[in-house]
């Protein structure tokens, strides 16, 4: 029987095991002037069942966000999704019709779905039925590109042509040599270049990243384009800098915070911890946190 590790390990990057416990993080972030995309933590799901039941979770966190949203509690309502976690590894026809029920419900209540980019074995199939589904749903579903995949130069171009809703980040997951840019200061000069793209020709982009130097040439190339700031967003993760995401709100700046919740948080946390040998100890200092 696989052991369970203590929420207490994750608390740092997950804001609760339940969406109940999650709700007073998410007011308390849109109180300080933060917006927030919420995650229900789950991915690679083999099961149809568990697809299905990831499907009626999404459901019931739609029509609370719009709800929160609403009774004036939450900015918008925005949530983020893997699409492994609908089905897509089992059959992409189901996963699309997953989606196709989520974005129905979506619509109405005015939330907007992000879909959340994987590992490479799934960027293709992820931008497929993204494309599908957009011309229903072009102010409600954007989807994720990875700086680090060489592929990307060419996914920009379209998504810029589709006047597509981007959120940009580096890339998280373990990627071979052949597809994958590996050094820092590769990843970080595609990552420029691509955010000086979907500024000029995108549409609200979402820049997503904790690093200062490509913070500093978004803002850079923002106010040397008078591109204001309403015309894109920052994104940070949950946990991960919150006093850099408070100064650039109060510099003006829109930022978004990506807010995980539930109780398949181990990939998420091992994704986290991987990235960045400080992490691991801020975990360890969390363990003895009261
Ligand atoms: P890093 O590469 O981790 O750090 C670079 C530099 O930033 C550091 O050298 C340091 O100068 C500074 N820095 C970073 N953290 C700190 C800190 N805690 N304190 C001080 N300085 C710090 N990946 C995917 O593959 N798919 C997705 O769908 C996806 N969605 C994301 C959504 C959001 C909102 C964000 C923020 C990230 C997402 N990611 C996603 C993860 C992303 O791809 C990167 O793996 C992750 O953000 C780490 O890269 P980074 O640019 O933030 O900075």
């Amino acid at each position: 029987m696989p052991v369970k590790l203590p929420f207490v390990l994750a608390r740092r990057f997950v804001a609760a095991e339940s969406l109940e416990g999650t709700l007073p993080v998410l007011r308390q972030l849109c109180a300080e002037g933060l917006y927030v995309t919420v995650d229900r933590l789950g991915e690679y799901v083999h099961d149809r069942q568990q697809a299905l039941a990831t499907r009626d979770a999404y459901l019931g966190l739609i029509d609370v966000l719009a709800n929160e949203r609403d009774a004036g509690r939450l900015r918008d309502a925005n949530v983020s999704l893997k699409l492994s976690s609908l089905g897509q590894k089992i059959d992409e026809a189901f996963c699309l019709d997953n989606l196709h029920q989520l974005l129905e419900a979506a619509r109405p209540r005015d939330v907007f779905i992000r879909l959340d980019m994987e590992g490479s074995d799934l960027t293709e199939s992820t931008l497929r039925i993204f494309e599908q589904v957009y011309p229903d749903y072009p102010d409600h579903v954007g989807p994720v590109l990875q700086a680090y995949l060489k592929r990307t130069a060419r996914d920009i171009a379209r998504m810029c042509e589709l006047k597509a809703r981007v959120r940009l980040c580096k890339g998280a997951y373990k990627e071979p040599p052949e597809i994958a840019y590996q050094d820092m200061p590769t990843i970080r000069a595609r990552f420029i270049e691509y955010m000086q793209r979907l500024l000029l020709e995108g549409r609200y982009p979402g820049i997503a990243t904790h690093d200062d130097v490509l913070i500093e040439a978004t803002k850079r190339f923002a106010a040397e384009h008078q591109i204001g700031s309403d015309r894109f967003e920052f994104q940070m993760l949950y946990g991960i800098r919150p006093e850099t995401q408070r100064e650039l709100v109060r510099q003006g700046y829109r930022m978004r915070v990506y807010v995980p919740y539930g109780t398949e948080w181990l990939p998420y946390f091992y994704r986290r911890l991987r990235e960045r040998k400080e992490n691991v100890w801020f975990v360890v200092k969390n363990l003895f946190r009261r």
